[in-house]
This record gives structure tokens, C-alpha cells and sequence, in this order.
């Protein structure tokens, strides 16, 4: 029956983000069950899931506290539309997430998946503005490398060339900004000489054209799907005060870096900003089941309300906006949260990680070494003096995910970048046992394809 998964599997099954041909010779993994933070084989096999299922595992796989809270939602109700009819998991939860965020964020809007989430808060922002008597700030701004998702909005406000040119021309028009990147600063600095020159662009781009730009939208704290590059609490401070200075909306996009993550609930808090558009998917169900949820202020909220001839609604909406099980997920795992102590339990986890990273810096193709709360990641390069790239041809991430399969240990490296991405109930044990691993396969040189000996 495995074998025969396999095959069908490369007859009909096309997956994201992943070139099929790989699996010409190749079996593509599959995965059977998970406990914790293990995921098993079909030849019951287990993997280190250290990058939490692409970011949205929290508290382990198969958590009974969320499993409950989904199978009681299941014996009521499994799905109703939200036009018209509200049911309770879709209330609690927006209540309980305008308690978790910040106080200015008052009304939640769901929708089913990150993209979708941050393409609902670019269009929240545009039509406020045209119903608040500003119809001139219809301009929208973002930072080179961000990723906000793969719908023709979200991507037209993306700025990673890799996944986003062969659409060039249906992606709208917006503002760039250079990337708070550190370890490659555009403005030449290091950690020593920063003043956050970086923000000097963006306050140009407002005083130029603030009075056209709606939103702003920026990653929080880590621009990860770029390229897991970390940049300082100050510049996000820096761009929040920048845009309320110009009347411009801050969207912070915190699909990956919400819920713990950071090790704040939030990757905001690090920064004391509170956004007028908050985006969450990813980790809100406990990486269970998809679901999202755009926040916004009374203020927007408000210029979306009135008599129905004014035509002032907000028509977007999605056939599973709010669907019951997903929010019973996301109850189950605030309730976590909680009855855990989950955010309490974190720093010391933080800790672990980063005395164990240190090793790392020995190696001669690690470039550069970035944590924030329970991400790791190490910038690999050619040469270190230089910081040169491997190259496409070189695809340095290949052997090393598959020597990490090997080792039991489920990686994704992106492009150059290698990064542990950790479930919150990981414990130091398997801090540890997953750092000894992933160490097995990045101080091998052999797993280092197209490195050089410089
Ligand atoms: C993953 C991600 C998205 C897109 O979410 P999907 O659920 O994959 O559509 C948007 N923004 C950020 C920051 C992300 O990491």
C-alpha cells in the first residue's frame, strides 16, 4: 500500500513550492502520524519536526487539549456561513483575540489562510481611505524581500524575485523600500555603526508620498520567507512612528511570527508598536487547521458602518470565513496558552538554543548566525570574507535537507539559509538532540555542495 501511495502520489499529486522532478528517483517522504514534535514515516521512522510543519505547529502535534476542543465542535457544528448567522467559537475567539493584542485592535475578520489574511487588510485600507474622505491615499508601500503570500495582491506587495517574476505583469504598482537586512546592509553599516540608517528610505518615501499611501506593510521582527533576516526592534519602532507621523496605516503582517514565536506573544510587543491592520494565520489554530484572522481599529471599522444605501460595506468574504472547527482550534490552543504556562516556559527554551547555536560560528560556510526567541538560522556563503552567495547551481540546501532526513530531522532550508523554526513544547533535551543532529549535517563538508575551501 506505501509503495503504491508513492506512485499515485507522483502520478496526480502536484505540491507547493517544490519541484516535482525531484521525486523522479527519489520517494517523496511520507509521513503517517505525528506525536509531539516528532513526525513518523510509513516505515515508522521519526523526524525532529524543527521547522513546526512550515511554521504553524505550536504546541506539539496531536495536543489532547485541542484535539478535545475540536471533536466537542465537531458533535455541534462543523461549518455554517458567517453572513448572517454568527455561532459561538467564531464569537469567543474574536473576543479572546482582541484581549491578546494590542488595545487599539478591536474588530477581527477571519478568512482561511495567511495570503488571504493580508490581502483582506490591503483592501480594508484602500477602501477606508475612500470612505473617509481621502480617496487620493490609494498608493500602497512594502520592503524589498517581504512575503505577505501568493495571491496576485499579496505578491504584488512581495518582494522576493524568486517565487514572484513570471507574474511581473499582472503585479500592481507599489513602493519599495530596501530591506533591514544586517548581515548585507544596504547602507554599508554594521552592528557596531548602526544608527538605523535603514530607515532614512522610508522616511524619504513618506515625506515625498505620504499623503498618497494608504498602508504600509512590513513583517515584524523577522522578514522570514525573504530569507529569515532579523532586524532590530528599533527599526520597527522607527517605521511605526514614521507612519503615524504621515497619517499612513501600518499593516504588520505577523502570520509567522505571531503566537509565541518570537518568544513575545506577539513580535510587535519587542517594539511597544500596535498596528492599525494585524495579520494572523499560521500558529493561531496551533498549526491544526487553517484559519485567519485580519484585526483592525474601531476607527476603520467604523468607516465601513452605516445605512446599507451607503454603500459602505466591506464586500469580501470567503465561503469558510470563521469556520467552527478551525476557531474551536484556536480556543483549544489559547486555552494552552494558559493551562501551560506556554510564554513563561519560553525563555529559558530561547536560551538553550542560542548557547547551542554558538558552535556554528566555527564553521567556515556559516556566514552569518541570526536567532529570534525560537528561530535559528545560519546564513551559509561561499566565502566569508566576501559573504558571496552559493549559487542556484550549487543548491547548497538539497544534500543538507536530505542528510537531515538521515539524521532524523526535518529541515527546509531556504535558498542559503538554513534555520531551525521550533514548536514551543520542544524541550531542552530535544534542543538539544536536534542541535547535535542538525550539527552532524552542516559540519560535514561533503554536505556542502559548491563549497569552495576558501
Ligand atoms: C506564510 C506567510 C504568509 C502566507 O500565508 P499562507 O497561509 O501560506 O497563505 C503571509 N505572510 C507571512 C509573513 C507568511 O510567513
Amino acid at each position: 500500500m506505501p509503495d503504491n501511495l508513492q506512485d499515485l502520489a507522483r502520478r496526480h499529486l502536484w505540491a507547493p513550492y517544490t519541484q516535482m522532478h525531484d521525486y523522479r528517483q527519489r520517494d517523496p517522504l511520507l509521513i503517517e502520524r505525528a506525536a509531539g514534535i516528532k513526525l513518523y514515516d510509513h516505515q515508522g521512522r521519526g523526524y525532529f519536526d524543527a521547522i513546526s510543519s512550515w511554521w504553524c505547529i505550536l504546541h506539539g502535534h496531536g495536543h489532547p487539549t485541542i484535539k478535545t476542543s475540536i471533536h466537542a465542535q465537531l458533535e455541534r457544528l462543523e461549518q455554517v456561513l458567517l453572513a448572517g448567522v454568527i455561532h459561538e467559537p467564531a464569537v469567543r475567539l474574536a473576543s479572546a483575540l482582541v484581549d491578546l493584542t494590542p488595545a487599539n485592535l478591536t474588530r477581527v475578520f477571519y478568512s482561511d489562510n495567511g495570503s488571504c489574511a493580508c490581502e483582506i487588510a490591503v483592501k480594508m485600507s484602500l477602501q477606508y481611505w475612500q470612505q473617509s474622505g481621502q480617496p487620493q491615499r490609494n498608493q500602497l508601500a512594502a520592503v524589498e524581500r517581504g512575503y505577505h503570500g501568493d495571491t496576485i495582491g499579496t505578491m504584488s506587495l512581495g518582494g522576493v524575485p524568486e517565487f514572484h517574476q513570471a507574474f511581473a505583469n499582472l503585479r500592481f504598482a507599489s513602493h519599495r523600500i530596501p530591506s533591514p537586512y544586517c548581515y548585507r546592509c544596504p547602507q554599508g553599516c554594521s552592528a557596531g555603526s548602526c544608527r538605523l540608517e535603514c530607515l532614512t528610505p522610508l522616511a524619504e518615501l513618506l515625506a515625498r508620498e505620504g499623503e498618497r499611501i494608504a498602508a504600509f506593510i512590513l513583517e515584524p521582527l523577522i522578514q522570514a520567507a525573504g530569507g529569515m533576516i532579523i532586524y532590530p526592534p528599533a527599526y520597527l519602532a522607527g517605521a511605526a512612528r514614521l507612519c503615524k507621523q504621515h497619517g499612513v496605516h501600518l499593516i504588520l503582517d505577523e502570520v509567522a511570527t505571531g503566537f509565541g514565536r518570537t518568544g513575545t506573544m506577539f513580535a510587535m510587543e519587542q517594539a511597544g508598536v500596535s498596528p492599525d491592520v494585524l495579520c494572523l494565520s499560521k500558529g493561531l489554530t496551533g498549526g491544526f487547521l487553517p484559519l485567519a484572522a485580519t484585526l483592525t481599529t474601531e476607527e476603520v471599522y467604523n468607516a465601513f458602518y452605516g445605512d446599507y444605501r451607503d454603500n459602505r460595506t466591506f464586500f469580501h468574504g470567503h465561503t469558510f470565513t470563521g469556520n467552527p472547527l478551525g476557531c474551536a482550534a484556536a480556543l483549544g490552543s489559547l486555552q494552552v496558552f494558559t493551562e501551560e504556562q506556554t510564554m513563561a516556559g519560553l525563555p529559558e527554551k530561547i536560551e538553550r538554543l542560542r548557547l547551542g547555536l554558538e558552535r556554528f560560528r566555527e564553521l567556515p560556510w556559516v556566514g552569518d548566525l541570526r536567532q529570534l526567541g525560537m528561530i535559528g538560522v545560519l546564513e551559509l556563503v561561499k566565502d566569508r570574507q566576501s559573504k558571496e552567495p552559493f549559487t542556484l547551481a550549487d543548491r547548497v540546501g538539497w544534500p543538507i535537507y536530505l542528510a537531515g532526513l538521515k539524521e532524523g530531522l526535518l529541515l527546509r532550508p531556504l535558498g542559503n539559509v538554513i534555520y531551525l523554526w521550533l514548536p514551543l513544547s520542544v524541550t531542552l533535551e530535544e534542543i538539544d538532540e536536534i542541535l547535535a543532529r542538525m550539527w552532524k549535517v552542516l559540519a560535514d563538508p561533503a554536505n556542502i555542495n559548491g563549497w569552495s575551501g576558501r
